[in-house]
């Protein structure tokens, strides 16, 4: 928890360092035209040199250096608004510079901080004017010079830059988190392949097409024969490896268009779209035959076998889990037969006619 947020701080006081060191650097040409006029003593050119050059960095340290980055930062931040509010009254409250710091320091709080940050920002605001009418003085400057204007004008237009590039910069990366992130849930963590739930919203998908369409597809559940035994005699780690293996035969031996996913446990499942009866199981028959044909040096003893069970789209089914459960049962079928075989979902004259093909 404490670690979290040093990291999330420690990205915030870095992300708020060039904003800084770019609007601070600016805002000293119109801080020093604003306050000319007025004759300040040294100590006040010296404090407005350092705010200017200098505090960026020391505040970056200082923060990034701190045991909580991120309150260190919100901390600068009021200190940037008080001293926003120290040079506006410094200035006599000449309107341009006054209103060109104070409403860049906002747009600073309200990004950095939103409401609550506003809000304090205010208070540090005119905390700082206070502070200023107290050590120089009051005094108002209605009138800009020409001078006073151009000095503005570097501020008014490269700070808006620099912080929008900076939002920006971060929108583009919470999108990427955000699309990483979804990736991440629709997949399963161990094989890689679609995990149940997004597996399962695409066989509605594939359901309701092929209602409307007449479509053909077949759905496979596939489970790995005795799996709690190759689990009991070579450890879950050995396990773990085998579905893996099964995870990475499917989509390398699969079309582009066909869905695998992992159902749960040692079950898979996929989605053959366009595909006939005949072209599934050769498809299935094909991988069955590659599985149990695997042989591993170090453990000559293991063998993977793989039932499976088809159900083709018909018309008469009434819900995708109608859909898989005809799979289910042709897996279940093909457990009973004797395992390590595939087997169709179909009617009895189906059946004969694959049996006995004319
Ligand atoms: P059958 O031939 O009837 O399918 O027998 P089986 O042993 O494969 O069937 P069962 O469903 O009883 O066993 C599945 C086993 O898979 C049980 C469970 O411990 C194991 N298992 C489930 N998920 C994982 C996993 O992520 N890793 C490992 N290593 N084992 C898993
Ligand atoms: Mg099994």
């Amino acid at each position: 928890m404490m670690d979290n947020r040093s990291g999330k701080g420690l990205s915030f006081v870095k992300r708020i360092y060039l904003p800084r060191v770019i609007g601070m650097g600016i805002g000293l040409f119109s801080v020093m035209a604003g306050i000319a006029p007025q004759s300040p003593p040294v100590w006040v050119w010296v404090l407005v040199l350092f705010n200017g050059l200098l505090w960026p960095h020391v505040a970056y340290l200082w923060a990034a250096r701190s045991a909580a980055p991120y309150q260190a930062e919100q901390r600068n931040l009021l200190l940037d608004s008080l001293m926003g509010g120290f040079w506006t009254a410094a200035m006599h409250f000449n309107p341009l510079p006054s209103v060109t710091v104070l409403s860049m320091m906002t747009m600073n709080n309200v990004a950095a901080g939103g409401k609550r940050m506003v809000f304090r920002g205010v208070l540090a605001q005119l905390a700082g004017m206070l502070v200023a009418i107290l050590l120089l003085g009051p005094g108002l400057q209605l009138t800009a010079t020409a001078l006073q204007v151009y000095a503005c004008l570097p501020m008014l237009t490269l700070y808006p830059l620099a912080l929008g590039w900076v939002c920006y910069q971060l929108a583009i990366k919470l999108g990427d988190h955000k699309r990483r992130l979804s990736a991440l849930s629709l997949t399963d963590s161990l094989t890689g392949l679609l995990n149940h739930g997004a597996w399962k919203d695409l066989l509605l998908l594939k359901y309701q097409a092929c209602k409307q369409q007449q479509g053909h597809a077949v759905v496979a559940l596939i489970d790995i024969d005795h799996f709690k035994t190759i689990n009991d005699t070579f450890g879950h780690v050995v396990g773990d490896c085998v579905l893996r293996q099964l995870g990475a035969e499917l989509r390398r031996n699969l079309r582009d268009g066909d869905q695998p996913g992992r159902y749960g446990g040692d079950e898979f499942c996929v989605i053959l779209p366009d595909t006939s009866e005949a072209q599934a199981c050769l498809a299935m028959e094909r991988l069955r035959e590659r599985v149990s044909g695997y042989r591993n040096p170090q453990l000559p003893h293991l063998r993977i076998s793989l039932s499976i069970g088809l159900s083709p789209f018909e018309p008469g089914l009434v819900s995708p889990e109608h859909w898989l459960e005809q799979a289910d049962k042709a897996l279940y079928t093909a457990k009973h037969a004797g395992r390590d075989q595939v087997n169709f979902a179909r009617s009895e004259a189906a059946a004969l006619k694959l049996a006995y093909p004319d």
